[in-house]
C-alpha cells in the first residue's frame, strides 16, 4: 500500500511543471487518469488520452400533424479506449417526457410523453431484442460480442417519439412549428476518467457527448422550411430556384437577404411543391446535431468573415414569426457577435460554417443554432443571442462535460456575454446588467447552497447552487484571472488550453494545469481559493492607523475571494487617488492586507471598491476620518 502510494505522489511531483506550494484536491478516479498518461499534469492531454466517436448517417421524418418524429440510423461507433466494451450505454434524453422520468423541475401535462419507441436495433448485423417500454434517458445494451480495443461496431436503429406539446428545450412551438433537438438514440459517452457516462438527465443540468461525424436528413411535408446544423448540400432540391439563389448569394454577402418573407411563405413561393422534402444537412467532427422546422416563419440570412487570414465567411441565418421584432435584428447581431468572438474576445475564429438563430422559448445553444424566446427590451434580446453563441466556444469547440461541471462552459459564456456587452453599450451600461441579472442575488443570499465550492459537481448541487455556481461565481473567477494576469497573458494563456483542448474533453484540472503552463505561473493558490473553498465576497477596512509619516490601512477580506478591487482615497484638500490591486495581493496572505500610504496630506476618507465583485456588506468598505 505504501508503494503504491508512493509511485502516485511521485507521478504527480515529476511531471508537474511548477512544484505547487498548494495542490488542488484532485478526485481519486481523477488521480488514476493522470497516473495513466490519459492526462498530463502540465495541462495538456496526456500521451495515452483517447476519446471515442460515431459516424452518424441519421434519416428523420417529422409528420407535423401527429407531432411524431420516426428515423432511422446507422451509427458506426470506435472503441479507441483501451478496454474491452461489454455493453454500450445508449442514451435519449427526450425519455425525460416520460411521467416516471426523474426531473429537476415542475412541468405541466402538457410536457408529458410515452417517450422513445425503439423499432428494432441491430449490432453488426446481428438483431437484439430490444423492449424500450421501461427506458430511462440512459440505458445499458448488453452486447453480444464484446467490443475490443481498436475496433468498431455498426448499429442500426429505427425508433419514434412524439413531440411534446409544451416546449422546453425541445418541442412544439406553435401549431406548424417545431424545435426538434436530442432526436435520435445516440452512444453515451465513454471516458478515461469516468467509464460509461450513465449519469440519468433531469432537464436541470446540460450535456456530454462525443466529437462525431454526421449525415442529417429530414424529410417534412411540403411547404416546410427546415433549419439544422451543419451544411445544406442541397438547396435546389428543396427550394424553388428563386429562393435557393438569394440563399446561396447570401453566403456572400454582408447584407441581410430576405430568403424567405411571410407574403412568400404563406403563397407556397419558397419550397419545391412535393408532397415531402428531404432536406439533407453534414457536420463533422461535432458534438451533436438538432434543426427546427415551421410553414410559417421568415426567414433572414446574411454571412461575415470570422478568419480574415483566409477570408472564410460564415453563413448566420434566422427564422422567427415575422411579429418579434427583436429578431429583424437577429441576423446583424449574429455578425456583430461572431466578428467580436472571433477577434476580441476568446479571439479564435468562430469554428463552424454556420449560425442560425431560431425564435423559440428555450434560450438554449446547440451547436450552430441557438433558440431564444423573444421580448420587446432589444439590448436584453441581444444579450441572450449573444450569450447563447458564445457557447460554441464552451462546450461545442472545446468538448467539456457540461453535467458534471457546468462552470467550465456557463461561466466562460456569462464571461464574453459581458466583454461584448462593454463594446455594445458601453462599461458602465454591461457593469449594470452583470450586477443586476448575474451577482446581485448570489451575493445577497447569505445561505449555505450559494457558497458551495464551484468544483462541486453540477449533479449534486440545485437550485441557487446550481445557477450561481454555473454562472456568476465561475465567471467572477474568469474575469478575477484576466485581471490577475493583464489581458495579454490571460489571452495567451487562455489560448494556450484552447489549442490544447479543442475537439477534446476537458476536466477543471486540465484548465486549471493548461493555464499554470500558459501563462508561466502557478496559479494554485488562485484555482484552490476560487473554485475548491466556501469563499464569499466581503472585503472590510479593519483599521485607518497614522503614525508620524504614514497611514497604515488594514482590509480584511472576510468573504475570501481572491478579488480585485480599488483602493478610493479622497484627501482633504480635495484630491482623489485610485490605486488598482489585482488578485495577486492575496497570493501569500488572503486574510489581511496592509497598505502604507504617505501622511504629507490628509486623507478625508477610505473607500474598497470591487466594481462587479459585489461585496455582501459593502457598509464597511469606507473609512471616514
Ligand atoms: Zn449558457
Amino acid at each position: 500500500m505504501k508503494k503504491v502510494l508512493l509511485s502516485v505522489s511521485g507521478v504527480f511531483f515529476l511531471g508537474i511543471t511548477f512544484l505547487s506550494a498548494q495542490q488542488l484536491y484532485t478526485p481519486r478516479n481523477i488521480m488514476k487518469a493522470y497516473e495513466n498518461g490519459t492526462r498530463s499534469l502540465d495541462g495538456s492531454p496526456g500521451e495515452k488520452y483517447w476519446q471515442n466517436e460515431g459516424k452518424y448517417d441519421i434519416q428523420e421524418t417529422v409528420t407535423p400533424e401527429t407531432a411524431t418524429v420516426s428515423g432511422v440510423e446507422k451509427i458506426v461507433y470506435t472503441n479507441n479506449s483501451p478496454d474491452t466494451l461489454k455493453v454500450l450505454a445508449i442514451r435519449f434524453v427526450n425519455n425525460v417526457h416520460k411521467p416516471e422520468a426523474p426531473r429537476g423541475n415542475y412541468t405541466s401535462d402538457n410536457f408529458f410523453t410515452t417517450g422513445l419507441d425503439i423499432k428494432s436495433f441491430s449490432v453488426n448485423n446481428e438483431q437484439y431484442d430490444i423492449d424500450s417500454k421501461n427506458w430511462g434517458t440512459v440505458e445499458a445494451v448488453r452486447l453480444k460480442q464484446p467490443l475490443l480495443p481498436n475496433s468498431s461496431a455498426e448499429l442500426n436503429i429505427s425508433w419514434s417519439y412524439r413531440l411534446s406539446k409544451q416546449d422546453g428545450r425541445e418541442g412544439q412551438i406553435d401549431s406548424s412549428t417545431f424545435y426538434v433537438a436530442y432526436s435520435y438514440p445516440r452512444v453515451s459517452v465513454y471516458d478515461d476518467y469516468n467509464g460509461w457516462d450513465f449519469l440519468p438527465h433531469t432537464g436541470r443540468q446540460e450535456f456530454y457527448n462525443d466529437f462525431n461525424d454526421y449525415t442529417l436528413n429530414v424529410k417534412v411535408p411540403e411547404n416546410y422550411v427546415v433549419w439544422a446544423t451543419g451544411d445544406l448540400l442541397n438547396p435546389d432540391e428543396v427550394l424553388q430556384p428563386a429562393v435557393a439563389k438569394r440563399l446561396k448569394d447570401s453566403y456572400q454577402s454582408d447584407d441581410v437577404i430576405h430568403i424567405a418573407d411571410f407574403k412568400e411563405m404563406q403563397d407556397h413561393k419558397v419550397t419545391a411543391q412535393n408532397e415531402w422534402n428531404n432536406w439533407k444537412f453534414s457536420a463533422s467532427h461535432i458534438t451533436d446535431v438538432c434543426y427546427a422546422i415551421s410553414k410559417n416563419y421568415v426567414w433572414d440570412a446574411s454571412s461575415v468573415v470570422v478568419d480574415s487570414k483566409n477570408n472564410r465567411r460564415t453563413s448566420v441565418q434566422a427564422a422567427y414569426n415575422e411579429t418579434a421584432q427583436d429578431f429583424h435584428s437577429s441576423v446583424k447581431w449574429s455578425q456583430n457577435a461572431l466578428k467580436y468572438f472571433s477577434t476580441k474576445w476568446p479571439g479564435v475564429s468562430y469554428p463552424f460554417p454556420k449560425m442560425t438563430a431560431f425564435q423559440g422559448h428555450a434560450d438554449m445553444e446547440y451547436p450552430m443554432m441557438v433558440n431564444d424566446g423573444t421580448t420587446s427590451n432589444l439590448k436584453f434580446a441581444q444579450m441572450v443571442q449573444d450569450h447563447e453563441i458564445a457557447h460554441t466556444y464552451f462546450p461545442f469547440y472545446m468538448g467539456t462535460n457540461e453535467t458534471r461541471y457546468a462552470f467550465m462552459d456557463e461561466g466562460w459564456a456569462t464571461t464574453f456575454e459581458y466583454l461584448i456587452g462593454q463594446e455594445e453599450n458601453g462599461k458602465a451600461h454591461a457593469d449594470s446588467v452583470y450586477k443586476m441579472f448575474r451577482i446581485n442575488r448570489y451575493i445577497h443570499d447569505p445561505s449555505a447552497e450559494e457558497d458551495q465550492p464551484i468544483i462541486s459537481m453540477s449533479t449534486q448541487v440545485s437550485g441557487a447552487g446550481y445557477g450561481n455556481n454555473s454562472y456568476g461565481k465561475a465567471s467572477l473567477s474568469y474575469l478575477a484571472l484576466k485581471d490577475l494576469l493583464g489581458d495579454s497573458l490571460f489571452r495567451k494563456a487562455l489560448h494556450h488550453y484552447m489549442d490544447a483542448w479543442h475537439g477534446k474533453h476537458p476536466i477543471p484540472w486540465d484548465y486549471f494545469y493548461s493555464m499554470n503552463t500558459g501563462s508561466g505561473q502557478d496559479l494554485n493558490w488562485f484555482f484552490h481559493n476560487w473554485f475548491f473553498t466556501n469563499n464569499y465576497i466581503d472585503l472590510k477596512i479593519d483599521t485607518v492607523t497614522k503614525e508620524k509619516d504614514f497611514y497604515t490601512i488594514s482590509i480584511k477580506n472576510v468573504g475570501g475571494f481572491a478579488i480585485p478591487f480599488d483602493v478610493k482615497i479622497e484627501y482633504v484638500d480635495g484630491q482623489k487617488v485610485i490605486m488598482h490591486q489585482t488578485p495577486a495581493i492575496w497570493k501569500n496572505n488572503q486574510q489581511q492586507q496592509f497598505f502604507k500610504i504617505s501622511a504629507k496630506k490628509i486623507i478625508k476618507s477610505v473607500q474598497l471598491d470591487g466594481g462587479i465583485f459585489m461585496d455582501y456588506t459593502p457598509a464597511d468598505n469606507t473609512w471616514k476620518e
